[in-house]
């Protein structure tokens, strides 16, 4: 694992974690999809023909702050 620093107290103690999507039928996280959000007819977003990538989050152990990255 690359060495990350906290961006907002510059700590190192980033604890590799991910962002549950609990909601039905979902693969149980979340995934970062290109491009601006645009929903469709019936209010879920398009994301058809979208580049998607996982998120993984990294929490600080020291101040709790969250980082976000697309792998
Ligand atoms: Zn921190």
């Amino acid at each position: 694992v690359t060495a990350r620093r906290c961006t907002s107290c510059s700590g190192q103690s980033l604890e590799p974690d991910f962002l549950e999507d609990s909601s039905r039928n979902s693969t149980g996280y979340i995934r970062w999809i290109q491009g601006p959000l645009q929903k469709g007819l019936f209010g879920g977003a398009r994301r058809w023909g979208r580049p998607r990538w996982d998120v993984e989050a990294l929490r600080c152990a020291t101040c709790g702050h969250v980082e976000l990255y697309s792998t």
